[in-house]
């Protein structure tokens, strides 16, 4: 792209000869942009294998042979079984179905449940529709870091516990959680209570193992790895009851009636293929990123990253907050530079909130308002990265000093 504006020292350019602004994408913990592959799979699906996965035709044979092929990579990569797995329109259903069928149907040995308080709320009000119908739910802090204990989860989980749930990885502060510990000690203190994973934000960048990692029930978007919105999947381990929660033609296995989304489907395979396809040099890369971004924001004075340091953080997200700039305006001023950036979690930002999670890793008070969320994927570029860094030397200083204090 030619441009004629200089940028930032030595930051490129963020306008083309005809005016056009460049766009650096930084919200990609909210949602992806779709590879290209994945839309040419898809465009094939919707006007050529476009039947229904359970007519006895041919044109229902080629949609089912689109649904076994993408279980059959998703359950490589996970080194589980294909028939553990069911698809989902999102990974707010998965966390739902994992949650709430999993309770309903253990409900005989137990009522309690725990989880944590930096949860998605795709589990916490699943949580609390279940407290509304009589279970009992521990919510456990967690570290400074956004890390919870796997020595509490051992403390916590009683004879009548009957789920625990854990994330993979924090949607605001890109904390991972100690998983495969955490799942070793719920099954060394009550090996029938199951574990949860909502694994939205790790699937597609991380290796996770849910069978010979002990987890029973691990919860994937498709949408934040580059497939389509409206996807989704649940990992169901042998021998785990899980009550569904759809009722209809009998599909999945009766788990989750209703015709598949087959290009959806067709999409998530293709995608998680491509991600893990190269997998370590990809997080590197990611990680690369993560720190150039850091690096180059190193000198702009009193900010403060949230979450763990180094490779203890998932590669994609920086929580960076910036004392003094109200975390909306600067989004805003951001935008106007052509990059996209969101204020905490995106799923609920659209609404005025605190987030629980900055307030679990006691971010004072007066910061909480101050802090956005950068999030990479990998499609994100290194000028990608300094256009937003570039930004932000540009902005911050502007926004600071018409702060009123
Ligand atoms: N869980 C986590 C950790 C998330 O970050 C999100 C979305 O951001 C969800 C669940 C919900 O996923 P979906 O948007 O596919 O419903």
């Amino acid at each position: 792209m030619m441009c004629y504006h200089a940028g930032y020292g030595k930051y490129p350019a963020t306008i083309d000869l005809r005016g056009n602004m460049r766009e650096a994408y930084l919200d990609n913990s909210a949602t992806t942009r779709c590879f290209p592959e994945v839309v040419e799979l898809m465009n094939k699906i919707y006007l050529e294998e476009y039947g229904n996965p359970s007519s006895m035709h041919h044109k229902g044979v080629e949609a089912e042979r689109q649904i076994t092929e993408a279980k059959r990579t998703l359950a490589q990569i996970l080194k589980v079984n294909e028939k553990n797995l069911i698809f989902t329109s999102c990974g707010t259903e998965s966390d739902n179905i994992a949650i709430i069928g999993g309770a309903m149907a253990n409900m005989r040995r137990g009522r309690h449940l725990i989880t944590t308080n930096i949860e998605h709320p795709a589990v916490l009000e699943s949580m609390k529709y279940l407290e509304s119908q009589g279970f009992e739910v521990t919510y456990l802090p967690v570290d400074e870091f956004g890390i919870v204990s796997p020595d509490l989860v051992e403390q916590t989980v009683r004879d009548d516990t009957i789920l625990v749930s854990v994330m993979h990885t924090n949607n605001e502060i890109g904390a991972v959680e100690p998983v495969r510990e955490i799942a070793k000690r719920i099954n060394a203190k009550n090996p029938s209570a199951l574990f949860h994973v909502d694994a939205v934000q790790g699937f597609g960048k991380a290796q996770i193992y849910p069978k010979k990692w002990g987890i029973d029930l691990l919860s994937v978007s498709g949408h934040k790895i580059h497939a389509p919105k409206g996807t989704g999947f649940l990992y169901i381990g042998d021998k785990v009851k899980v009550k569904n929660l759809i009722f209809g033609g009998g599909q999945q296995g009766g788990m989750r009636s209703g015709t598949e989304n087959v290009a959806g489907i067709a999409a998530m395979g293709l995608a998680a293929k491509m991600l893990y396809q190269d997998f370590d040099n990809s997080i590197d890369r990611l990680y690369g990123l993560r720190e150039k971004f850091l690096d180059e924001i190193a000198d702009i004075p009193d900010l403060r990253v949230n979450g763990p340091a180094g490779r203890k953080c998932a590669p994609h997200i920086i929580s960076l907050t910036v004392p003094g700039v109200r975390a909306e305006v600067l989004l805003h001023a951001l935008e106007e530079r052509g990059v996209y950036v969101s204020s905490g979690s995106a799923c609920a930002s659209n609404k005025p909130h605190t987030s629980a999670t900055l307030e679990a890793i006691k971010l004072p008070r007066a910061y909480l308002d101050n802090t956005i969320r950068i999030s990479l994927s990998e499609m994100t570029t290194e000028e990608d990265i300094f256009q937003a860094t570039s930004a932000l030397h540009e902005i911050v200083p502007f926004l600071r000093k018409y702060t009123r204090h």
